[in-house]
């Protein structure tokens, strides 16, 4: 899983009659699916999405715990969601539920603790907990990770302009810095029949953009003796109705064949996330990414030279345990060279349970080093941000309309629509213009088909 995950707030309430819930997450797209799949698996049960503003009898908060800041978070909204829902039910799931269920137990707001093996038996350990059965607040782990993958789901979204669909799990690596693996077990895939049939009924259904994701995407089909390249392939030599889009993928297994095929595919947009976490060859040893710098420069000017418009993004730690100035200015000035679209910035945070964890015991870069680093970053950041997106002035794009008059560009460009221009979930052919005002502008041209 990359650190590329966005630190966002989502909601599933509604209108109810019911007994009410509402489940909130807290984590990258991942954790937005699974959650989604929590929220169904409820409504199986006879619960019902709580009013928006009402208390629920029932509130869930699938949370992230890849960093300390996720942790904070959690909290945070954890005793809101108490506050808000003062008589609730109120269960934790999700990574932060894996990898400190006796913490969480102990916390007054909340009622039950069930990490990933215990999350399709929540209704079940709903009615457990309201009627005193349950022996403590943490669920024992009654699903095998496999029953939790059983198949891969899609969580469109309320408005169905574009669908995630979770297709692999777990990883098998051991980056430092990384609590993912110990919490997600080990690499599995859905088969690849099963997602090759979502893609295909989600396109037909009319969503015009499918995302596919995983904890290790990458990997997906390696425990089934398959791979996503040839998944792509498939798709590729038949295209679905809708176009794909790749989610994070791991540079160390990507490879260069997948890099050419999403650089210059039909179906699969042009949009590569490729964290590369640090541009020093001895931070990356000490990672323990198995990569280096120059393979990682290969790859992304493999990418740019089979698709000068692709966007290309990455992911960067910024103070990792050691890291001396002169290593920053190495990953500094790679990131410079690289045509790179965006960044994903991240201080170094340590995570207790990883080798990063005690090696920043023995050699921390200080507070105000990282916070200087994660700055400087994040300036070449935005001006990589800018100048992508200026180039779109005058070219023609593909455009998936979202909601509030904005839409996405196969290359992972947030458009403005203009009022009273196509409606969400259509997909279309735009020319782009750069406005006063610095936004990019899309103007329907023909109606697009795939
Ligand atoms: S261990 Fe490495 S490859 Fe695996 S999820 Fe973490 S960062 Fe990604």
């Amino acid at each position: 899983m990359s650190l590329s995950t966005k630190f966002g707030f989502a909601e599933r309430v509604g209108k109810r009659s019911g007994r009410a819930y509402a489940v909130h997450v807290l984590g990258c797209k991942v954790s937005q699916i699974e959650a989604d799949g929590i929220a169904r698996t409820l409504e199986s049960e006879g619960y019902e999405p709580a009013s928006p503003g009402e208390p629920a009898e029932v509130v869930v908060l699938h949370a992230c715990t890849v960093t300390a800041r996720a942790d904070r978070d959690a909290l945070r909204q954890l005793r809101r969601l108490r506050r808000e829902n003062p008589a609730a039910l109120l269960a934790v799931t999700g990574c932060l539920a894996e990898r400190d269920p006796e913490g969480l137990s102990r916390r007054p707001e909340v009622d039950v603790v069930a990490g990933h093996g215990s999350r399709l038996a929540l209704p079940r350990l709903l009615e457990d907990a309201a009627a005193g059965l349950l022996p403590g607040k943490v669920a024992d782990r009654t699903s095998s990770p496999a029953e939790v993958l059983a198949s891969p789901f899609a969580a469109g979204g309320p408005d169905r302009t574009r669908a995630f669909l979770k297709i692999q799990d777990g990883c098998g690596r051991r980056c430092a810095f990384c609590i993912v693996p110990s919490l997600r077990g080990a690499e599995r895939s859905a088969p690849d029949g099963e997602v090759e049939d979502a893609i295909r009924s989600l396109g037909e259904a009319g969503v015009p953009e499918v995302v596919l994701c995983g904890v290790h995407l990458a990997a997906f089909g390696h425990d089934r003796g398959g791979s996503l390249l040839g998944l792509l392939r498939r798709l590729e030599a038949r295209p679905p109705a809708c176009r794909l889009r790749l989610s994070s993928l791991e540079p160390m297994e990507a490879g260069e064949d997948l890099v050419d095929l999403v650089a210059s595919s039909r179906v699969v947009a042009p949009h590569l996330h490729l964290p590369l976490q640090s541009g020093s060859d001895a931070v990356l040893r000490r990672m323990r990414r198995g990569m280096t710098r120059a393979r990682y420069r290969a790859l992304l000017l493999r990418a740019a030279r089979a698709n000068p418009r692709v966007h290309l993004a990455t992911d960067v730690i910024a103070g990792f345990p050691g890291e001396t100035d002169a290593e920053f200015a190495e990953t500094e000035a790679l990131l410079a060279e690289l045509p790179l679209a965006s960044l994903h910035v991240f201080p170094f945070s340590p995570r207790s349970g990883t080798a990063a964890a005690a090696l920043a015991e023995r050699d921390a870069v200080p507070a105000a080093i990282r916070t200087r680093r994660a700055a400087r970053l994040r300036a070449l950041d935005a001006t990589l941000r800018r100048r992508y997106a200026e180039a779109h002035d005058g070219r023609a794009a593909d455009v998936v309309a979202l909601r509030g008059g904005v839409g996405l560009t196969e290359t992972y460009v947030e458009v403005a629509l203009l009022p009273g221009g196509p409606p969400p979930a259509s997909r279309f052919a735009a020319s782009l213009a750069l406005r006063p005002d610095g936004r990019i502008e899309a103007r329907p041209a023909v109606p697009f088909s795939c």
